[in-house]
């Protein structure tokens, strides 16, 4: 039987279940344009220059973005340096921790409209932005908050010191808690920021600026400065920052890497990946397809921990896929304000190209495309949820990121041979493993060369758990208690 007509129930299912639009309508205080921040004022940039942030589910224009230049980053950093020196590394921790809680309280009180603005402007599924993203921005704050007076505790015998000055790099895939997962332990150990966020999602860390001014967060403590690639340079290269923590793509994590080596910067690296997702014949394969659709669409799949090398055990490759057919046809796409919306709009026009001409190489090189057949809003940037199977591991969609919503499926017949597919990368985030019994779970977990492995579950994230790479995926953890370490000195 082929793909086309296993599908047709599904089909029709999705047909008779067919949803009425339920769009957020909670207003949402979206400005004109949006300054730097800078020793607690939002301040014009010193070029004159923006660029404007686009809503990618529309394509439109949504607010005018500060484009900082050199100057701009030069003020941000000594006025980081100056509230390290003057205020915040003189604070008693325990302050400290009372503005990190303030901040996270903040945050939860207005979680709805961040979380509106989160979707609007990096095109996520609202249902994500409101109940995984924020809820997880909080916690972030939270936790580090509690450790702020305990530093001690976590480095027992030592006396750990704040670093000095950090210039944090941030992506688009998931703007306002890659913004918490650096500037909260940054502040707990009583280092003060920099931070540039991705050139396409600026706008909740404007919006998080605010939250730091009302919080009353002394001035200059955490600076924001956007702008494009030379913004993140000018960061990084900046001879007066202590502490350079990047999350991004490996191609510029490695020259940042280059950059910074020979300096006494201090440097922490999250970088891509392509995640070997393993069932065995032995999982509850029902849960192991709910896994697999979570673990490579969430977030449209631009998730760096994505597991987007499916290995399929051989005996139970037939029925996965036929389930997997089944229900990527029931995966809604559209509206990122939606709240029966499961796939948003790709973050932008580039990102959705490269989607494209790495789907094109996978039907190039032989291997077989299985596409859902919704349809597709006819503005702004989209992909259908998409696999292939038949893929080798020299195919360049079993190699490189796609960092969209495809999946590429291959199989294997003993443990042996999932671990030695699964390490067969150059990059090492994640791992997930479906199995039945405990005892492969271990045996396995001690075999991948992965930095976060998820046994029977994909893509859990929790501010107590540390989470980073191997190879080029990067080095350094963040979260938890691991995560202080990449801020203090010991
Ligand atoms: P990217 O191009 O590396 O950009 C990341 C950030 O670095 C952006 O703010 C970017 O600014 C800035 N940047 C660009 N060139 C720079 C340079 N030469 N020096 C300093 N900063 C520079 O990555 P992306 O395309 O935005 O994000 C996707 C990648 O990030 C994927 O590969 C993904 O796997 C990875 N990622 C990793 C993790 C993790 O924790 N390991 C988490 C999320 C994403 P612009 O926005 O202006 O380009
Ligand atoms: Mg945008």
């Amino acid at each position: 039987m082929s793909h086309t007509e296993q599908t047709t129930p599904a089909l029709s299912f999705g047909k008779a279940w067919d949803y009425a639009p339920a769009p957020e309508t909670t207003p949402v205080p979206l400005k004109k344009s949006y300054d730097l921040f800078i020793g607690g004022n939002f301040v014009k940039p010193k070029t004159g220059k923006t660029f404007w942030s686009i809503n990618p589910a529309t394509g439109k224009r949504l607010a005018r973005i500060a484009q900082a230049g050199e100057a701009d980053v030069n003020l941000a950093v000594k006025t980081a340096r100056h509230a390290y020196d003057n205020v915040w590394s003189r604070m008693p921790a325990a302050e400290r921790g009372k503005y990190l809680f303030r901040i996270a309280r903040m945050i939860q009180e207005k979680s709805r409209e961040l979380a509106i603005l989160e979707s609007m402007d990096g095109g996520k599924p609202i249902k994500e932005s409101r109940d995984i993203d924020l809820p997880l921005v909080a916690a972030h704050f939270f936790h580090y908050a509690g450790w702020a007076d305990k530093l001690e505790y976590a480095f027992p015998g030592r006396k750990p010191k704040p670093l000095g000055v950090a210039g944090q790099v941030i992506p688009w895939n998931f703007p306002l808690l890659m913004a918490a997962w650096k500037i909260a332990p940054a502040l707990a150990c009583g280092n003060t920021v920099v931070l540039k966020p991705a050139e396409t999602t600026s706008i909740t860390a404007m919006h998080l600026a605010e939250i730091f001014q009302d919080a009353g967060l002394p001035e200059g403590v955490v600076n924001i400065v956007t702008g494009a690639g030379d913004v993140g340079a000018a960061l990084v290269n900046h001879p007066d920052v202590d502490k350079v923590a990047f999350t991004g793509s490996t191609e510029v994590g490695k020259k940042i890497a280059a950059a910074v080596a020979g300096t006494k910067k201090k440097l922490t690296l999250e970088l891509g990946g392509k995640a070997a997702n393993i069932v065995f014949e032995d999982a509850p394969i029902d849960q192991a397809v709910e896994g697999i659709i979570n673990g490579i669409y969430f977030n449209q799949g631009h998730v760096c921990c994505a597991g987007s090398r499916l290995l399929v055990q051989e005996g139970i490759h037939d029925e996965v896929i036929r389930k997997l057919t089944d229900r990527i046809q029931t995966l809604r796409v559209g509206d990122p304000l939606d709240k029966n919306t499961d796939i948003g709009a790709i973050n932008s026009r580039e990102q959705l190209d490269r989607i494209c001409e790495l789907v094109d190489s996978g039907v190039a090189e032989g291997a077989e495309l299985v596409q859902s057949s919704c349809d597709l809003p006819g503005d702004g940037y989209w992909f259908r949820p998409t696999f292939f199977t038949g893929v080798t591991p020299s195919h360049r969609i079993a190699r490189e990121e796609i960092f969209g919503p495809v999946l590429s499926v291959m199989t294997f017949r003993t443990p042996e041979e999932a671990v030695e597919r699964a390490n067969n990368t150059c990059y090492g985030l994640s791992a997930g493993i479906w199995t039945d019994k405990g005892s492969k779970i271990f045996k396995l977990a001690n075999q991948l060369k992965a930095g976060v492995i998820w046994a029977n579950t994909f893509n859990q994230f929790d501010p107590t758990s540390p989470f980073g790479g191997y190879q080029e995926s990067g080095f350094g953890r963040e979260g938890g208690r691991h995560g202080l370490a990449a801020y203090v000195k010991l």
